[in-house]
């Protein structure tokens, strides 16, 4: 009950006002009686002297008998007029007269108190029980003087029974108000205690809400105009920041997930014991685990990463408290990654990041550049080479000889022809790359674009005894692009299709409508293209092992599908080893109006 704070106040109000009207009513009631009894004692007091006066003359002489009739019917008659008790008693105790009963059966009273206080100083009262009259009796006693000398004691005595009653009566009124009272100061009590407590109830209600994630919960119809109603106040001012900061919170924490989830990097954080607590979308695709499969084997990071070199470098940074970074491969992934390991000390417990980024790209083009370099000395050597062969055989012996010098000077200038070619291509892809090709796209038909290649390779492919076809569908519609660019696309298709195909084989070149574009296709019957070339031969300076001898720069199809994507459209290959080679890209076609 004391747990609750509407008792918490009302109890200590509650004893106080039991204890007040407690101690007034006894108080009171102690109060009315004496002064009731004292009011008594006077006035018997002041009867007794009334009639001591009358009763002196009968002690003039001597002593009057006991039982003189004529005392004795005045002693009755004021008896009965004053409705009390009246004794004469002698001064040595002797009951000469009584209104109650025969004097002669009373026994001496001169040891009685009032008696006693009435023979020595003129007066005397008290209460007690009389054994005459089988009651409780206030007497009033005053003495009778003759000469100087107390000669006897007038006496008169009022039953205390009627007065008890009466004064029961007061006490009885006096509790009943006193009843009342308290309960009307109770229920005001706990009406004061319930309206504190109330509002104290509402707020912990509602904080009770608010700790339990309602961050709407306030407190409405504040009735108080006190304290409570600034706590009030404060608190819905309170829940206000606190929904502000919360959601502030959540829109970082939102955005940090975002962020986490949709960066190209993997990350992960363990703890000290390799529990990994965050695990990224992109470590979980550079590490090649679902979350299924992380909720199968549980979330040590050796589970999850399931590869010593990572492992032990995890291990080297949590020993020495230092970032780590390596570089390491895959292979199960087929992946380049490195791996950056930081002690993060401000956490606790201890925790690391780990971040992994994808480098198989990097490496790729890394090689393709390595490959360029060697490929391109190669490519320089030889012809310079041959020049140099051909320059020196020059000067030494063929110049007495006009039709060799022309031979051979034929001979070197095929060779600065390769060079320039090589040298053309190169700048032709760098400034592709660099995206400074200016294309003068025009509507065109796609036979000016194909027939004028078709014409120029048709004694190459005759002398390889390949049959070069162009299958072109009626009613093609025209496509928008740069002729001389298209056509240099397509010869660099005949020329590899031509390199790749042995004799008897045959070129088709075709072309389809399909919806906003045309497909035009160099199909051959040559050596075809191996599974794992197919997808690196758009790269730049890519050649395959077996094209290594048959020249070229690996160059024209980056070529060619950089030229394809400037135009808008794609290009792709099929093939299949040893049945050929189908080279398709597409073009817009052009608005016809
Ligand atoms: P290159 O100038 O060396 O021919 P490309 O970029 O044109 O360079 O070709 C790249 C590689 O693609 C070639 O080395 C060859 O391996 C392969 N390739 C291209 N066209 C064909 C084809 N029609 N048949 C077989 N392989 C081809």
């Amino acid at each position: 009950m004391f747990r609750n704070i509407r008792w918490r106040i009302a109890v200590p109000y509650l004893v106080l006002i039991l204890l007040v009207m407690g101690g007034l009513t006894a108080y009171l009631s102690s109060l009315v009686n004496q002064a009731y009894l004292a009011a008594l004692q006077r006035q018997l007091l002041a009867e007794a002297r009334l009639l001591a006066k009358e009763a002196e003359p009968w002690f003039a002489a001597a002593p009057p008998p006991v039982g003189a009739p004529l005392i004795q019917s005045q002693i009755s008659q004021w008896a009965a007029l004053l409705n009390a008790r009246i004794t004469l008693i002698a001064a040595d105790g002797t009951v000469l007269a009584e209104s109650f009963t025969a004097p002669e059966q009373i026994e001496n009273h001169l040891f009685r108190a009032e008696i006693q206080q009435a023979l020595q100083a003129d007066e005397g009262s008290s209460i007690r029980f009389s054994q005459t009259v089988g009651e409780e009796m206030m007497y009033g006693a005053v003495s009778l003087n003759q000469g100087g000398e107390a000669v006897g004691v007038l006496r008169v005595g009022v039953s205390l029974r009627e007065i008890t009653a009466q004064l029961n009566q007061i006490r009885q009124t006096l509790l009943v108000v006193a009843v009342i009272t308290t309960s009307i100061a109770l229920i005001i009590a706990l009406i004061i205690a319930e309206r504190t407590a109330r509002p104290i109830r509402q707020l912990t209600q509602v904080a009770g809400r608010l700790a339990a994630g309602d961050l709407d919960a306030r407190l409405h119809n504040i009735n108080t105009r006190d304290e409570v109603r600034d706590l009030a106040l404060a608190f819905n001012q309170m829940g206000d920041q606190l929904r502000e900061q919360i959601t502030r919170l959540a829109d970082g924490n939102d955005r940090l997930r975002a962020v986490l989830e949709n960066m190209a990097d993997g990350v992960l954080i363990t703890d000290n014991l390799g529990q990994v607590s965050l695990l990224n979308a992109a470590a979980q695709r550079l590490l090649k685990i679902t979350e299924g499969e992380v909720a199968e084997r549980g979330r040590s990071f050796a589970a999850i990463v399931r590869h010593h070199q990572l492992i032990e470098l995890w291990q080297q940074a949590r020993q020495a408290q230092q970032e780590r970074i390596a570089t390491i491969e895959l292979s199960q992934q087929g992946l380049f990654v490195q791996m950056t390991i930081t002690p993060l000390h401000s956490t606790d417990p201890q925790s690391y990041l780990i971040i992994l980024q994808d480098l198989t790209r990097i490496r790729r083009l890394e090689t393709v550049r390595r490959d360029f370099i060697s490929n391109i000395s190669h490519e320089l050597r030889t012809p310079l080479a041959s020049l140099r062969a051909l320059v020196e055989t020059l000067r030494d012996t063929a110049l007495d000889d006009p039709p060799a010098t022309l031979r051979f000077l034929d001979r070197a200038e095929t060779e600065v022809d390769a060079l320039t070619q090589m040298v053309q291509e190169l700048m032709d892809l760098s400034s592709l790359e660099s995206g400074r090709v200016p294309l003068r796209v025009q509507p065109v038909a796609v036979s000016d674009i194909l027939l004028p290649s078709i014409e120029r390779f048709t004694p190459q492919a005759t002398r390889g005894q390949i049959s070069l076809v162009l299958d072109l569908p009626r009613g093609l519609p025209q496509v928008l692009a740069d002729p001389d660019r298209i056509q240099q696309v397509v010869r660099n298709l005949i020329h590899n299709a031509l390199k790749f195909t042995p004799p008897g084989g045959q070129i088709t070149l075709s072309a389809t409508p399909h919806a906003n574009e045309v497909r035009i296709s160099v199909q051959d019957t040559g050596l075809g293209i191996s599974p794992q070339d197919i997808p690196r031969i758009f790269e730049r300076f890519y050649k395959s092992d077996r094209s290594r001898q048959s020249g070229g720069t690996g160059l024209g199809l980056a070529i060619a599908r950089h030229m394809i994507q400037a135009h808008g459209g794609n290009i792709w290959v099929k093939s299949k080893e040893q049945q050929g080679s189908t080279f398709t890209f597409t073009l817009p076609v052009a608005d016809r109006e």
